[in-house]
């Protein structure tokens, strides 16, 4: 099967009828210890648990060579609207369709009575964001590293007509040789005719750029991928995403107005300090394209490390 069942379209029978009432804090039976793809034959063995995110838990799995993936798991009971099934079939059809050095491969899907199962590239060294939260923030010979990376992954979706909407640290992943795999299109979407934009409102407060919240009416586009970047360069170097503050209303007033400042007691360059501000440039169409920020004298005139080391979670790296 291409495509779990369950996810086809729906067949005219009558609705379901209502769900017997679920307390919220019961968490989801376990997926299976054996997870069995009964189409291919394949099992693959739950060794652990990795995380879990607005609908999906992820485990840690190993196929009968001893490979190890990644399994996002969606329970069935969680696709009962039209509106969930949708929007996994997006989530699973644009990022198939991608391949990538640093974007998280996808393998494959199928289902079981319970679940669907989406198999992924295994990345071993968790997120940039539980990096940051051990390093609080990072050298800007690193931030180029992560930025060139990223770039290259983003320019990759754009030039295949998919738009992110979702990047932030939290989404882009570590394999176990430091390089980044940007990953969860959840929010993924795909434009199939040029010039089209898009007018749902979605993504992560922190990292939404002004148009998707504020000019709803024209919609947005890729620019919105280049605007997270300028927030993600902005929080490796300083520690903190720029817009942050207590309450969600006031980071989208401060998003709205542009309000960020670079604080004095972290000191960086002036080209990282320009490319950022150039970045987060409130008119989409004046922001940099991706081309534009990686022949930016930040990148241009500053080392690019070729690697960077494993004790980097921890320590700060030596790159003299
Ligand atoms: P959701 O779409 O529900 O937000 P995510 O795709 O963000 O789910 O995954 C939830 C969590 O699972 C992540 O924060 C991460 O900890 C873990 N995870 C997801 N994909 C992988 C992967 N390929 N390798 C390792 N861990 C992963």
């Amino acid at each position: 099967a291409v495509l779990p069942k369950i996810l086809e379209k729906p067949k005219q029978t009558p609705p379901d009828p209502p769900l017997p009432r679920q307390n919220s804090k019961t968490a989801p039976p376990s997926p299976p210890k054996i997870i069995t793809d009964q189409d291919k034959l394949v099992e693959f063995h739950r060794v652990g648990f990795l995380g879990e995110g607005g609908f999906a838990r992820v485990y840690e799995v190993k196929d009968v060579r001893g490979t190890r993936l990644a399994c996002k798991v969606v329970t069935k009971t969680s696709l009962k609207t039209k509106k969930a099934k949708t929007k996994l079939y997006a989530e699973i059809k644009i990022h198939r369709s991608l391949s990538h050095p640093n974007i998280v491969r996808f393998k494959d899907c199928f289902e079981d009575e319970n679940n669907v199962y989406m198999t992924l590239e295994l990345c071993h060294s968790g997120s940039l964001m539980d990096m940051l939260r051990r390093r609080r923030r990072f050298t800007e010979f690193e931030a180029r590293f992560f930025l060139v990376q990223l770039i290259g992954a983003c320019h990759y979706m754009h030039t295949h007509q998919v738009i992110h909407r979702d990047l932030k640290l939290g989404n882009l992943f570590l394999d176990s040789g430091m390089n980044i795999k940007v990953g969860d299109f959840g929010l993924a979407a795909l434009i199939e005719n040029p010039g089209e934009r898009k007018k749902t409102i979605c993504g992560t407060p922190n990292y939404i750029a002004p148009e998707v919240l504020f000019d709803t009416a024209n919609g947005h586009s890729f620019e919105v991928d280049t605007w997270s970047i300028g927030v993600i360069l902005y929080t490796l170097v300083i520690g903190r995403p720029p817009f942050q503050t207590k309450d969600v209303k006031d980071i989208y007033t401060r998003i709205r107005d542009n309000v960020y400042e670079f604080p004095p007691d972290r000191a960086i360059s002036t080209d990282c300090r320009e490319i950022i501000q150039h970045i987060l440039t409130s008119n989409p169409q004046q922001r940099p394209t991706l081309l534009e920020i990686v022949g930016s004298s930040f990148i241009e005139f500053g080392i690019v490390p070729g690697f960077i080391p494993m004790s980097a979670h921890d320590v700060v790296p030596d790159f003299r």
